[in-house]
């Protein structure tokens, strides 16, 4: 089925039919967590966003290399400005322990909750402080370009200069003059020569702990600098997107843009897509508003705001039923609702094999698969597809009730349609046929257990017995059989 999928580029503002650079390869870069502390729900929309559009790519044919970085150095407080002390250094500082202990303790817990929320990982991610060199490189060649200049051992990147070539605000539309006028002057900025001048590399006070030598002394990467040197080593002088929330477009976004024109004379990407934000009574859920939550807190309830707990898989299914563009807001009704028509979908689901045929049928399943092509095809509409996949569990729900008769063709398209959208594109998981699965498989191994007792090798039986205690379960042996139960 050729498929023509149309997505909004921030680039320019509209919907646009997406042609990949190179099909059917697809390159796409995603700017990733910053591992300094646990990633909270907001973060998790944007990923959750993203692991959508991988997947759909995926399922239209394409093979995508995903490219999601880990920012493990040269983040600042303040996000946006090159004051203020590198967010992973100042944990290690408070908790007394190395800046590496802090990455590798949030980077495993990262990874962790994208797998609870059945995100796929990317082809492939980098650290900041895997690609030193490469982002020493860039700078030379940002240097050697004449956009960038040294002061004191650190460099910056010279706006003004690259704006009289250069469109520097084209990625949100605003021209220098008005994005002057917006920035703020702040104190201790005097090594710059402009106010939109960036660092790409920063002298490392002696108190700093994450440093390395330079040919301008031993200082430390800029945020920006890093996405600009990991996607062009991974994906090439231009790929086809690059992602992220829509608070890094303003200055992360347009500063990467600057460094990848002013080295190598390309904007690195034909389409970079923005995802909107996970709000909390309309404010951007953040950890520094202090209205942010972890995923456990969502899970287990344990949180003032919370009614009760939801499962992982009503929040990612919560998360999609809005669109990646629109603003989410987060509240305990929506959240029941979602857990309603989560369980009413699988419900349906759970209908589809046991559904009887008939020689006729009132179902046009292929007409209700083309609704959910062209809903992902405009600009990834989950929303719409989710009201598509609802219509697929009133007609599962109508054959099962005979109310509605199928014919054996249009039940196969209905059970594809189910296993490539429910499963395969929303990524969403069957958790109570998951636990259903547990006891299936324990009681399989209590009959393999049992037949090698049977004749008499009691190596297996044992080795078995002794497994299943090790990872909690417990065998009992008694006259009407073998019980097991967790210990
Ligand atoms: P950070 O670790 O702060 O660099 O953020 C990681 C990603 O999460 C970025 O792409 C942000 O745009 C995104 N993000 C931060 N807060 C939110 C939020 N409230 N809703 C959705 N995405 C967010
Ligand atoms: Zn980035």
């Amino acid at each position: 089925m050729e498929q023509n999928l149309f997505v909004y580029n921030t680039l320019t503002r509209k919907k646009e039919e997406f042609k990949p650079l190179n099909a059917p390869h697809v390159g796409m870069y995603v700017c990733g967590p910053t591992v300094y502390s646990d990633v909270h729900l907001g973060n998790c929309r944007t990923y959750i966003s993203f692991d959508l559009i991988f997947r759909y790519l995926m399922l239209l044919g394409y093979k995508v290399r995903y490219v999601r970085n880990i920012t493990d150095a040269g983040h600042l407080e303040g996000d946006a400005g090159d004051e203020g002390e590198d967010k992973i250094s100042k944990k290690a500082k408070l908790t007394q322990l190395e800046p590496m202990e802090i990455v590798q303790k949030y980077s495993v817990g990262f990874h962790d909750v994208m797998a609870i929320f059945n995100t796929l990982p990317p082809s492939i991610e980098p650290t900041a402080t895997g690609h030193i060199s490469e982002q020493i490189e860039l700078v030379k060649l940002i240097l050697e370009k004449g956009y960038a200049y040294e002061v004191n051992g650190s460099i910056y990147f010279d706006v003004e200069k690259y704006n009289k070539t250069q469109d520097y605000g084209i990625l949100n539309g605003r021209n220098l003059e008005d994005l002057l006028v917006n920035t703020r002057t702040l104190g201790g900025q005097n090594d710059k020569r402009g106010p939109l001048d960036f660092a790409l590399w920063i002298k490392a006070k002696p108190e700093h702990l994450m440093k390395w030598p330079s040919p301008w002394g031993v200082g430390f990467p800029g945020w920006h600098l890093e996405c600009s040197a990991m996607s062009h080593k991974y994906l090439g002088d231009q790929f086809d997107i690059h992602g992220g929330g829509i608070d890094l477009m303003p200055t992360h976004h347009t500063n990467e843009i600057a460094q990848n024109v002013a080295s190598c004379g390309k904007n690195p990407a034909t389409y970079w897509i923005h995802t909107n934000m996970l709000t909390v009574n309309g404010q951007k859920m953040s950890k520094s508003l202090g209205n942010s939550f972890l995923p456990y807190e969502l899970f287990t309830g344990e949180h003032s705001i919370l009614d009760r707990g939801y499962s992982p898989m009503t929040v990612r299914f919560f998360m999609l039923q809005a669109h990646y563009r629109s603003t989410l807001d987060f509240g305990n009704e929506a959240m029941e609702a979602s857990d309603k028509g989560f369980k009413r979908l699988m419900n349906a689901v759970a209908l589809l094999d046991g559904l009887k045929t008939s020689a006729t049928t009132d179902v046009d399943a292929a007409a209700l698969q083309q609704r959910c092509y062209d809903a992902m095809n405009d600009d990834f509409n989950s929303p719409v597809l989710i009201a598509e996949l609802f219509e697929a569990a009133r007609i599962i729900n109508s054959v099962n009730d005979g109310k509605l008769k199928i014919d054996a063709a249009n039940l196969e398209i209905l059970k594809n349609i189910i296993a490539t959208f429910v499963f395969d594109v929303l990524g969403l998981k069957d958790e109570q046929a998951a636990n259903d699965d547990l006891p299936k498989v324990l009681n399989l191994i209590v009959t393999l257990r049992n037949e090698a007792k049977a004749n008499q090798d009691y190596a297996t039986s044992d080795k078995i017995r002794d497994g299943l205690q090790k990872i909690g379960f417990q065998l009992k042996d008694s006259k009407e059989g073998t019980n097991w139960s967790k210990i």
